[in-house]
């Protein structure tokens, strides 16, 4: 691969290979952006098939971090590591521990968290040889599990989508199906029973299922059939590309909001969605929750303050719906446009204040 043609595809600012034999530690830190802030994004651990897909996966993962930040008011660009080994078979101390100095190293230029294949516990182990990683343990002062606040975030954009497409506040009395009833799932059928909504749900653990259907009163349906049922909202919170070619032609709701990474299948299907007057909330607005609850922990965290900035999502995607609307484009190019566009802008006050610096070389 042409590294330097990728990083300059998207304008990525470092890439950091990290290895070290004792440890068996091979891992990549990508920063893409610090205009807003230091690069914060989880630390994945997969056992990717060559190093190229493990490169291109933390460029495409960090790149939507700086998005997501930037859409969502943080003050943080955008970053992400991976791991290259499977978290069943290669985790240690050792191995934590090594990829902590590696950020340690950075200064603060990228936060660290956990992500797919990593836990608590390897965020304590990193935490042993930095500072600059959060979702550590809540006995240390850490943030712990974000999907209470992720859940809370989705709820309300829920509510900013409905107000957009009928005009109404209140989801009482409307039907939501949600697809995938795990940590975030679970709480978000919380949130909206406790306002009355109706609730059709699906989940391929039967426990999970159970549990909401005697909690909350739910109608259970199958994996396959919740893309088919009537409804008001379509939540989904388990898989990415459940929006495609198949399941669109399915759909009976009027909003598709809900926590899963990466929701469309292809660009192309957030403008299918439109196409049928479909609101659509952009995956990475609606569930950054998570991303904020983690924020909090930067300045000492407090979960009252996490679950009251989540609250500023109803704006968020209210202006980003209303930009689209205006400007009759999919909901997911208005976000990438908002997001960039702050971006931009601050670059600017940033070329104002920042001294150049004039090199005394060649003088
Ligand atoms: P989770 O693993 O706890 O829950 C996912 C649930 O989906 C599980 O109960 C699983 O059994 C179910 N599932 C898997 N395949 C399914 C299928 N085919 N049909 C129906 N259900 C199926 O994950 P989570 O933490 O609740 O996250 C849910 C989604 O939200 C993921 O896409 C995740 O990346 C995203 N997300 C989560 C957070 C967070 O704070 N946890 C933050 C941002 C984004």
């Amino acid at each position: 691969m042409a590294i330097f043609t990728r990083m300059q595809e998207f304008d990525y600012e470092q890439l950091v290979f990290c290895q070290d034999q004792a440890s068996g530690l091979k891992a990549i830190i990508c920063i893409h952006d610090t205009t807003l802030g230091p690069a914060l994004g989880g630390v994945r651990m997969y056992p990717y098939a060559s190093d190229e897909d493990a490169l291109v996966d933390v460029l495409r993962l960090a790149r939507g971090m700086t998005y997501k930040a930037a859409v969502s008011g943080l003050n943080l660009g955008g970053g992400k590591g991976v791991i290259l080994g499977d978290p069943r078979a290669m985790k240690s101390e050792t191995l934590f521990r090594t990829f902590g100095r590696f950020v340690e190293s950075l200064n603060g230029r990228y936060i660290t968290a956990e992500d797919v294949g990593t836990s608590l516990e390897d965020m304590t182990w990193i935490n042993m040889e930095t500072n600059y990683v959060t979702g550590t343990n809540p006995t240390k002062g850490g943030s712990g599990d974000p999907s209470p606040v992720t859940a809370k975030g989705v709820h309300i954009g829920i509510k900013a989508c409905w107000k957009a497409q009928s005009g109404i506040d209140s989801l009482n009395g409307l039907t939501v199906a949600v697809q995938g009833l795990g940590h975030v799932g679970y709480y978000l059928c919380s949130y909206l029973h406790q306002e009355g909504a109706r609730l059709i749900v699906t989940d391929v653990n039967e426990e999970a299922v159970r549990r909401v259907v005697n909690e909350f009163g739910a109608e259970a349906v199958s994996p396959d059939e919740i893309y088919g049922v009537s409804c008001d909202i379509f939540a989904p919170c388990a898989l990415g590309a459940i929006i495609n070619d198949k399941t669109i032609p399915q759909l009976k709701c009027a909003v598709v909001a809900g926590a899963a990474n990466n929701q469309l299948a292809e660009a192309r299907h957030g403008k299918v969605l439109m196409d049928k007057g479909i609101i659509y909330a952009p995956d990475y607005v609606i569930n950054a929750g998570g991303l904020m609850n983690v924020y909090e922990e930067l300045a000492g965290y407090n979960k009252e303050r996490a679950f009251r900035r989540v609250e500023s999502l109803f704006g968020t995607i209210s202006s980003i719906l209303e930009t689209a609307r205006k400007s009759k484009i999919p909901t997911s190019e208005a976000a990438d446009f908002i997001a960039e566009e702050r971006i931009r802008r601050i670059r600017q006050v940033q070329s104002v204040w920042v001294q150049p610096k004039i090199s005394s070389a060649g003088r």
